[in-house]
């Protein structure tokens, strides 16, 4: 077990300067350390127990997987897979699955933090879980990752189940690994169980609208924002960052309700137009081209510098770490809406409050993902599936709801709308952890 930087028993109060001073940036960007960080500086502003801080600092099974896989020139690799449950009070586990060369312990305790806050802050009936193979997607071909996907499946199988924790995708993982886990999970039970994940294709027991969902969720806490700031849709400019499944449907889905995206960086590249980019027509030339570089509509711009453009709303929706004590001080939005888990870090939570950029935080806003993995959860033990406008009115309820829970909070209790989220996130799995009491 690691210990935070931070000791749980130190008296702070809701800013850290003098833990930003002595942070190396390699420590700033540990986003174990960052979740704990916030969920310490939450406990201690609710008066937490000192039992129940112990019992939630914690992941409460982690799992670490060495899985070989047959290459397609014949060689064999061994993958390093990890599956950690930060916590099931109050739900099966819950979260995604992410493919990438730096997957680490450390990010996925985190993510699997977040899992548990973000079920918690939107209300639904889940814990927070997290997965992740280290491995580079890019360079693999559909067969490897197929056979990589299944061999890890089989490897946790007696750890995940409808009732016991349930993968989703998340970075470099898609509708496809989806429905290779939900094969190989049901050939060992001997029947199909759809339910064991969720954000599968449509045809096989996925949702409607759960492709869209966290870019959807994304386009309602904004709407909410603006109103919350008395501020228009109309002359409201948006820069993204990332253009993968969160941050292409939050384009679109806001370039729809008339926002003017004037920005999108992604991982290659990035574009500017003033006067609005074209995102239909930048999606196209995406599917066409395979990168957004070379859309004629909008001029080429640096993906860093793109960031710190003057805007109304800014979101990074791609990885973490991407506003910290670099760049923080040089951003010039209004609104900094998280699409991305973690893409800020606690030194940089400071600067923003001193600018007084209105957060809305990862684990209220890109929340609409998960919200909709529970309706497919539920749609699939039911047997009976939702028209896409049901389940998109249901989406716009929990998430409007959400933000009011969340701002209120942080105008009721005088903290900023992270520390709000994390309290009122705390302040739930608490109160069912003390309920179902210590099982000895
Ligand atoms: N990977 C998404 C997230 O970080 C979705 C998780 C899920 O649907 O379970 O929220």
């Amino acid at each position: 077990a690691r210990e935070s930087l931070i000791p749980a028993t130190e008296k702070r109060e809701t800013k850290m300067p003098a833990i930003a001073n002595i942070l190396t940036l390699e420590q700033e960007k540990n986003p174990w350390e960052a979740q704990a960080a916030r969920f310490d500086l939450a406990a201690r502003k609710l008066n937490l127990d000192n039992g129940i801080w112990k019992v939630l600092r914690m992941p409460t099974r982690e799992l670490i997987v060495h899985i070989p896989v047959a290459m397609d020139d014949g060689s064999i690799e061994v993958f390093t897979g990890y599956r950690v449950q930060h916590s099931i009070a109050r739900g099966p586990g819950k979260g995604g699955i992410r493919y990438a060369p730096d997957v680490s312990l450390d990010e996925v305790r985190a993510l699997a933090s977040w899992m548990t806050w973000k079920c918690a802050v939107v209300n639904i009936p889940f814990g927070g879980a997290k997965g992740g193979i280290i491995c580079d997607p890019k360079h693999m071909s559909q067969g490897e990752l197929e056979r990589m996907t299944r061999r890890y499946t089989a490897a946790i199988i007696d750890f995940i189940g409808p009732e016991k924790d349930v993968p989703a995708p998340d970075m470099n993982t898609n509708e496809q690994t989806m429905a290779w886990i939900m094969d190989t999970y049901s050939m060992h039970m001997g029947q199909t169980v759809t339910a064991v994940v969720t954000g599968k294709p449509v045809n096989i027991g996925g949702s409607r609208g759960r492709r869209e969902a966290t870019g959807r969720g994304i386009s309602v806490v904004c709407d909410q924002a603006l109103k919350h700031l008395g501020m228009d849709i109309a002359g409201t400019r948006v820069i993204i960052q990332g253009f993968g499944n969160v941050g292409s449907n939050a384009a679109h889905l806001l370039y729809k309700k008339g926002y003017t995206i004037t920005g999108i960086a992604e991982y290659d590249g990035g574009l500017y137009n003033a006067d609005g980019i074209d995102i239909p027509a930048l999606i196209e030339h995406r599917a066409k081209a395979g990168t957004i570089n070379g859309f004629a509509k909008a001029e080429a711009a640096d993906k860093a510098e793109l960031l710190t453009r003057e805007c109304e709303i800014l979101i990074p929706a791609a990885t973490e770490n991407v506003i910290t004590s670099q760049n923080a001080a040089d951003l010039r939005c209004k609104i900094l809406c998280e699409g991305a888990n973690g893409p800020t870090t606690i030194v940089a939570d400071d600067i923003l409050e001193d600018k007084r950029v209105f957060v809305i935080p990862d684990i209220l806003a890109n929340a609409g993902g998960v919200t909709a993995s529970y309706f497919e959860w539920v749609q699939d033990r039911m047997g009976y599936f939702w028209t896409e406008a049901e389940v998109n009115q249901r989406l716009d309820a929990i998430m409007t709801e959400s933000f009011t829970d969340v701002v209120s909070y942080a105008t009721s209790h005088k903290v900023n709308n992270r520390i709000a989220a994390y309290m009122l996130a705390i302040d739930r799995v608490a109160y069912t952890t003390k309920q179902r009491g210590m099982y000895a």
